[in-house]
Formats: C-alpha cells, structure tokens, sequence
C-alpha cells in the first residue's frame, strides 16, 4: 500500500532541514518512502494536504492510559490523599476487561488528538495489551511495579508473564518502577535486575512534589537522584516522569547519561504539585520530553494542550519570554519524546525510511486569518480541533476527523457507564 500525501507544509522536526517546507510525502506500508516536490511514482492512495500541516505524530512519555474512568475527579484532593484514598481502592477492582474499555477509551482521545505512541505504566496488562494490538497504536509499556517483599515479587512475576507473552511489535516494554516512596531498597534492586536481565529501560515517578522529596531524604538521608545512584539504577535507560524539584547536584548525577526528564505541567498544576524548573534542566543538555500523566490529574490526553502551558509557565516563571520557543516546545513532544523511549532511529520526525507515524492538522477558519507562525500557532492553538488526519506505522487511523477503526463508540459508553457505576 503507498500512500501519497501530496503538497502539505511539511515541520519534519528533522534538524538537517529548514523548518517548514512545501513537500510531497509517500509512504510505503509502513515506512516513510520519499520525501520531496514533485512526486512521480505510483500509489494507492491519495491524501490532498494542501493548506494543511504535516507533522510526525506525537509522543506522549508519561500517562497511565487505564485511568480514564478518573478523568474530571480530582478537586482539591493532594497528591498523597488523592492516591491513597480514591485511586488505589478503585484501581484495585478494575478487571482485565475494565482495563480493556479505559485503555480503548485512552487510545480513542489520543488518536483524534495526534498521538501515535506513548509510554505507559500501570495494571491489568492483558486488557491493555489487546486494546494496543486491536488499535494498532505504538507505544512502551511497563507493568507497575510496586511494593515490597511478597507484594513486589507478585507483581514482577506478573511482569515476567507479560514479556513472555508480548508478540506485538510495536508495544516495546519498559521496567515500571512506581516510586521511591512506594518501594524499598529490596525492591529497588530487585528493579535494577531486571532491567539489566531484560536489557529494558526504566519507567519511574520522581520528586513529583516537596513532600516526596522531604520524605525520600528523611527515609534514606540522601537525595532521591542519590538513591538511584546508589543502588545502580543510573546506568540504565531512564524516563524520570516529574522529576519537579531537582537539586544541581542530583542534575549533575544524571547529565550524560541517557535519562530524560518527562514533564506533566498539567498534572503538576492540578496536583498542586509545583512547576517544574525544565529550563534549567535543558541548559545542562537533559533530554527534556513531554507527558499528560494519567487523566486523573493531567485531565486530558490532547498532547496540544500541555505543550502550550509548559511553554507559557516557563515563561511565566521565569519572567522571561525568550527562555523557550514554540519549536522547542514542539520538539519536546516529538523528537525528544521518540530519543527518551529510544526510538528515535524510527519514529519523532520524519524522514526517509523512518516509520510512518503521522498527523495532518488543518488550522481551523478562524485562526486561519490570523495565522503568520504556524509553529506557535499549532503549539499554542493545536488543542482547538486542529487534528485531521493520523497515520500510525503507515495505517490511516483517522482521516477528516473520523475514526477508522472498528470500535462501536456506543457500546464503550455503555462500558465505561457501566464501570463508573459499579467502582462508586
Ligand atoms: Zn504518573
């Protein structure tokens, strides 16, 4: 199947060219095949993007795609009485069905809001899994690991089942450690086993807030980056998700090594969590990428939404509007978000012979007029709807805003009615 996606302005996100070009796009299957004006060869099928972008598909680094029966929760609840008094008693009678229904539910708002791959962390992997694989999305996925002793080690045999039976090529998998605060030492080597028996990255939440961090050095005297130090989880892949309050010392411990901070300005916002100091990160040379968190908090998967607030807070906080740009912006979501999963030789922008996971947004008519910067246009105003076309691994998923996937959307309310009415 070749694809043809004719005459779009084209934001590649591939460094070696010019930001915006008017260029003729073709894929085959599943690869990216030309690039360039003028295209002359064969097809199956046509894709007119005239007056349209083009862009590669968005990475979300941090969300737990099964909570979106938690969407519009969460008032007033911190972080800490949040999880333990609404979420993890809930979470703990979702069924592998449930978590089918969330995740598809997750899938559906990403699709129609331009993400193409994510990296995931929770439960109840069997229901995901089939979501993933009946979807087609891309994504990385770490089965949470949580607790100590017994409760750690049913949990990592429940992950070792799910890397037995993972045969999808597209879903790669990642060690899921929760946090410091919901582990031990045992349980963090044990974490670290794993990960270098597996050759997997790591997936874990860190300094989400002042209280954690409080917590981690009154229980182990050291700094959270510390504790990962020590017991050897550094020198494996990494995706920090928060990573809010870091100290230059634990920034030092991590530069040059390949571990990225994952952002989730919503979540933090909401969480009453504080904002992240990403800037400073940045300067050291951090990867820097871009996460919704679960929609519990983070409220919605629109990618879109949290690159305009983690561009404007940045700003904001620093008193400084020149201290980020919509491009970097755009970047975090993209090709940093495809280097933190390891995935940057396939996916984050597009270029010849890389997988085809692309968006195609149309400005709407309003902001059309006004439109003279595309790229703050769309990082700032993508939320709005912008999303028309979405190719994941060279098959159209949606195209003109509607669905082409086999999912009765009915019956998923019903499903998800169903669910909210029997966890109440
Ligand atoms: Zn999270």
């Amino acid at each position: 199947m070749k694809i043809w996606i004719r005459n779009g302005y084209v934001i590649s996100m591939d460094e070696k060219k010019e930001i915006i070009t008017q260029e003729d796009i073709v894929i085959e299957n599943d690869i990216i095949l030309f690039i360039g004006k003028n295209y002359k060869g064969s097809y199956d099928k046509i894709i007119d993007a005239k007056d349209r972008y083009v862009l590669p598909g968005l990475i979300n680094c941090h969300t737990h795609l099964g909570m979106s029966i938690f969407k519009g929760t969460n008032d007033n609840y911190p972080l800490d009485k949040w999880l333990k008094e609404y979420i993890w008693p809930i979470e703990d009678q979702l069924t592998d069905e449930d978590m089918y229904d969330t995740t598809l539910l997750s899938i559906i708002e990403m699709i129609k809001t331009g993400t193409t791959c994510f990296n995931d962390m929770y439960y109840n992997w069997k229901g995901s899994m089939k979501a993933f694989s009946e979807t087609g999305i891309r994504g990385v996925y770490g089965r949470c690991l949580i607790g100590e002793k017994e409760e750690w080690d049913k949990r990592e045999k429940d992950f070792e089942e799910l890397y037995q039976s993972n045969k999808n090529d597209l879903i790669k998998l990642s060690i899921g450690i929760h946090s410091l605060y919901t582990t031990n030492i045992d349980s963090l080597i044990k974490g670290e086993h794993l990960a270098t028996k597996y050759h997997l990255p790591i997936h874990i939440h860190l300094s989400e807030n002042k209280e954690e961090v409080k917590t981690i050095k009154n229980r182990y005297q050291m700094e959270p980056i510390q504790v990962l130090e020590k017991y050897g989880l550094l020198k494996h892949k990494m995706v920090i998700a928060h990573g809010t309050f870091l100290s230059k010392k634990e920034i030092n411990l991590i530069k040059g090594k390949d571990i990225s901070i994952c952002t989730n300005p919503i979540s933090n916002l909401n969480l009453g969590c504080g904002i992240s100091d990403i800037s400073s990160y940045r300067k050291e040379g951090i990867n820097v990428c871009l996460g919704t968190d679960g929609v519990g908090s983070g409220n919605t998967l629109n990618l879109f939404y949290h690159m305009s607030m983690v561009d404007n807070l940045q700003k904001g906080i620093y008193q400084d509007p020149t201290i980020m740009s919509s491009y970097e912006v755009l970047k975090m979501a993209t090709i940093n978000g495809a280097k933190a999963l390891g995935l940057e030789n396939f996916i984050g922008s597009l270029e010849v012979g890389k997988n085809a996971d692309i968006i195609i947004l149309d400005i709407d008519e309003i902001d059309k007029c006004t439109t003279t910067n595309p790229i703050i246009q769309i990082v700032h105003n993508g939320w709005n709807n912008y999303v028309d076309t979405t190719i994941v691994n060279g098959k159209i998923v949606m195209e003109k805003k509607e669905l082409k996937m086999n999912i009765d959307i009915h019956k998923l309310q019903n499903k998800m009615k169903e669910i909210q009415e029997r966890l109440k």
